[in-house]
C-alpha cells in the first residue's frame, strides 16, 4: 500500500502456463501450413481447436469448416481436428475420394493406443470423459465393444463389466484431475483390481492450467478465464477457480463480453486462458482490466513447459496430386463398368 497507484490494492493474477499447448499450436499451424501448399479449400472435420477466433481467422483465410466428412465434396483435402477422430471416420474419408491431413495431438493418439493394445487383450476399458464431447467420440471408436464411457464420480454406480479382475480406466486428456481422481476412487472401490493407464491420460498442459489456476484462486477474488464454451479444458479452469476459493470466476471468448459488475468489490483479478486460446484475446483482457484501474500485473507461474510437436508428416506429399488421383481411380472404374455389360 506504500505506492499512490495501488492505494486501491488493485492488481492482477496472471497464470503461467496458459493459453496454448503444444497440440493446438501445431493443429493451427497445420491448417495454416496446407492452406499456403496447396491453396483454399482446406476442409476441416469439426472445429480444429475449440476455439472461435481461431476458427473464425482461418475461415477468413480459406478453410472450410464441416461437421461431417460426407460434406466434404470428393477431390478434396480434409484434416481431422487435435481432438482426434475413430478409425471409421479415416473409412469414410477413403470411401469419399479424399486426401486426409490428421491433426490429431499426439497425446489424444496415445490414449488411442492404449485403448487398442486393451482391447486386444481382451479388457473392459472403462473411459472416464464427457459424453458426447468429440475426443471421447474418437477415443470410444477404437473399440467400441470394449469401452463404456464413465461421466463423473456419479456414473460409476451403473458401470458393469465382464470380468472385475481384468479391467483399466484411460480418460480423456482434458479432465479436471481432481474430479477424475474421485471418479478413478469410486471405480477402485466397486473394482479394486482395477488397473490404472500406463501414463497419465489428462496432458501436462491440462495439468498445468489446472495448477496454476489453483495458486492464484486462492487469493483472487475473481477469475476471468478466456475460451469458448466447448472447450473442455478452459470450461474446467472456471470449476477449479471457483473450487480453490475465487468468489466468482467467469468464462469469455472475448474481453467485450466482460461485466462490469463482476468487478463491485474486487481487488484482487486472476486472468488465464485455455489450452486453445490464443495470446493476443489475453492481452486484450488484460487491457481492459487496466482501463479499470487494474493495471499491477504479477505472474502466477506453476510450471515450465518446453514441449513441441512436429507437424503432421502428410503435409510433406502433394496432396492435391493425391486427391485427384482417388477422383480418377473412381472415373476409371466407372467407365469400366458400362462396357463391362
Ligand atoms: S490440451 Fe493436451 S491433449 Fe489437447 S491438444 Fe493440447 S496438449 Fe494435446
Amino acid at each position: 500500500m506504500g505506492r499512490m497507484t495501488a492505494s486501491s490494492g488493485r492488481r492482477v493474477l496472471l497464470a503461467a502456463p496458459r493459453g496454448y499447448c503444444a497440440g493446438v499450436d501445431r493443429a493451427v499451424i497445420a491448417v495454416e501450413k496446407a492452406l499456403e501448399q496447396y491453396g483454399a479449400p482446406i476442409y476441416v472435420r469439426h472445429e480444429i481447436v475449440h476455439n472461435k477466433y481461431v476458427v473464425q481467422t482461418l475461415e477468413k483465410k480459406g478453410a472450410v469448416f464441416v461437421e461431417r466428412t460426407e460434406e466434404v465434396p470428393e477431390g478434396n483435402i480434409v484434416m481431422f481436428s487435435a481432438h482426434g477422430v475413430a478409425p471409421v471416420v479415416h473409412d469414410e474419408a477413403k470411401q469419399g475420394r479424399l486426401a486426409t491431413i490428421d491433426a490429431t495431438c499426439p497425446l489424444v493418439t496415445k490414449v488411442h493406443k492404449e485403448a487398442v493394445r486393451f482391447a486386444n487383450e481382451d479388457f473392459d476399458i472403462l473411459l472416464i470423459g464427457h459424453e458426447g464431447h468429440e475426443e471421447v467420440i474418437g477415443t470410444s471408436g477404437e473399440a467400441p465393444d470394449h469401452i463404456t464411457l464413465v461421466d463423473g464420480p456419479s456414473d460409476v454406480s451403473k458401470v458393469e463389466v465382464r470380468d472385475p479382475s481384468r479391467v483399466v480406466w484411460l480418460s480423456q486428456t482434458t479432465l479436471s484431475v481432481d474430479e477424475t481422481m474421485e471418479t478413478v476412487d469410486a471405480l477402485k472401490e466397486k473394482f479394486p483390481q482395477l488397473i490404472s493407464p500406463p501414463s497419465d491420460d489428462i496432458c501436462y498442459a491440462t495439468q498445468n492450467r489446472q495448477l496454476a489456476v489453483k495458486q492464484m484462486g486462492e487469493e483472487a477474488d475473481l477469475v476471468i478465464v478466456v475460451g469458448s464454451k466447448n472447450s473442455s479444458n478452459s470450461v474446467r479452469l472456471v470449476e477449479v477457480a471457483k473450487l480453490a476459493g475465487a468468489r466468482a470466476a467467469y468464462l469469455v471468448d472475448f474481453a467485450d463480453e466482460i461485466e462490469e459488475a463482476w468487478l463491485e468489490g474486487v481487488t484482487t483479478v486472476g486472468v488465464t486462458s485455455g489450452a486453445s486460446v490464443p495470446e493476443i484475446l489475453v492481452e486484450q483482457v488484460l487491457e481492459w482490466l487496466s482501463g479499470r484501474g487494474y493495471e499491477d500485473v504479477e505472474l502466477v507461474k506453476a510450471a515450465e513447459e518446453s514441449i513441441t510437436f512436429s507437424l503432421p508428416k502428410e503435409l510433406r506429399r502433394d496432396l492435391r496430386e493425391e486427391a485427384a488421383a482417388l477422383v480418377a481411380e473412381r472415373t476409371g472404374s466407372d467407365r469400366t463398368a458400362p462396357s463391362g455389360q
